[in-house]
């Protein structure tokens, strides 16, 4: 079971809104810190980025912090919603000069709809078709110099011509245990809870380097201290309510349980190709390269070697298992 989702007030009321509140990613930080800074030095329109990475780590709250800092409105759209060519003039032509539009999950933009963007992107122009058949006609639109930033968990899957077009591309990456534990506290510091260092550290670490996710659990646990005990978070009372979610200790989701036992039974602890692991765990190749892997790279439970995936031995002992010796001892090292 996961902890219900935190309703959209409390998602916003957590999101830091500027770039001093922003715990972490320090080299994304500082590179969109410099782009900001030199566009209004010039003022200027600031150019378009890319933020890749996988999900809840903070890719729509930096959008919105650069579009605060830049002093411009921000409109919020994600790449499916956008069915229609008109939808996107719609959006472009509400638009003021320098303003931000943010579009979550450009990967899944419509081929169609993407052709559009690029004009919008370069020359700020649309050419819109209007009629069909011999009385169709392209209707040209001058647009306001905008700022387009685009958010994705599958960077692979943005298209060349769309990737070439934004200035900068950037991509985040999980949070160290001692960022997630800052963050655990500034957010507990927000809903007015009292939080121990041991008690933040139990969230932080099995929130699997995710903001999100650990500002969910933190939501969890508050509710947790609040029904069982003085409403104070420590180590054992966020043990006890993570207990209750059925919370593995190490962050895990099923997804990543399941990609490592896959790996460990199915193929022998590898190594085996990126395709063949993905349709024996159901599971898209793309998604599970770009989305479950990198954590468990970063942690060292899995390795990409070039004959394939591996299991590391940290997986082995994971499930509870014996690391093999021999051959598959080989993959182990460098
Ligand atoms: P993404 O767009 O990458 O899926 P979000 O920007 O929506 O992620 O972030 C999810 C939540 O995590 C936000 O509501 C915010 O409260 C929190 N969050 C993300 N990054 C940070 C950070 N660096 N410091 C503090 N909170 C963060």
């Amino acid at each position: 079971m996961k902890p219900s989702e935190p309703d959209a007030a409390f998602e916003v009321s957590l999101r830091p809104p500027m770039f001093s509140e922003f715990t972490g990613q320090r080299k994304v930080c500082e590179r969109l810190e410099l782009l900001v800074a030199a566009a209004k030095k010039r003022s200027d329109v600031l150019q378009h980025i890319l933020l890749s990475g996988p999900p809840g780590l903070g890719k729509t709250t930096l959008a919105n912090i650069i579009a605060r800092e830049m002093d411009v409105n921000i409109k919020n759209t994600s790449g499916p919603v956008i069915e229609k060519a008109g939808e996107l003039a719609g959006l472009l032509t509400s638009l003021e000069k320098g303003d931000v539009l943010f579009i979550d999950e450009i990967h899944r933009l419509q081929p169609t709809i993407e052709e559009y963007l690029y004009p919008a992107m370069e020359d700020y122009r649309l050419d819109i078709i209007i009629d069909q058949g011999p009385q169709a006609r392209s209707l040209r639109l001058q647009l306001p110099k905008f700022t387009l930033i685009g958010a994705t968990t599958r960077a692979g899957m943005v298209s060349a011509p769309l990737r070439s077009r934004f200035g900068m591309t950037t991509r985040l990456d999980y949070y160290g245990a001692e960022e997630m534990q800052r963050i655990v506290r500034r957010s507990a510091g927000l809903l007015d809870v009292e939080i121990d260092d041991p008690g933040a550290a139990e969230i932080a670490a099995r929130a699997r380097g995710t903001p999100r996710t650990a500002n969910n659990l933190l939501w969890w646990v508050r509710d947790y201290v609040q029904v069982k005990a003085d409403g104070k978070i420590n180590g054992e009372l966020a043990d006890r309510a993570l207990a209750m979610l059925e919370i593995d200790r190490d962050g895990f989701d099923e997804w990543d349980k399941r990609i490592i036992e896959t790996l460990i039974h199915k193929f022998s602890g590898g190594p085996v190709g990126l395709n063949s692991l993905a349709v024996a765990v159901g599971e898209e190749a793309g998604t599970l390269e770009e989305v479950n892997e990198p954590y468990l790279i970063m942690e060292g439970y899995i390795k990409r070697t070039p004959q394939g995936r591996v299991a590391m031995p940290k997986a082995y002992r994971k499930l509870g298992l014996k690391p093999p010796s021999g051959a598959q001892a080989e993959f182990f090292d460098g």
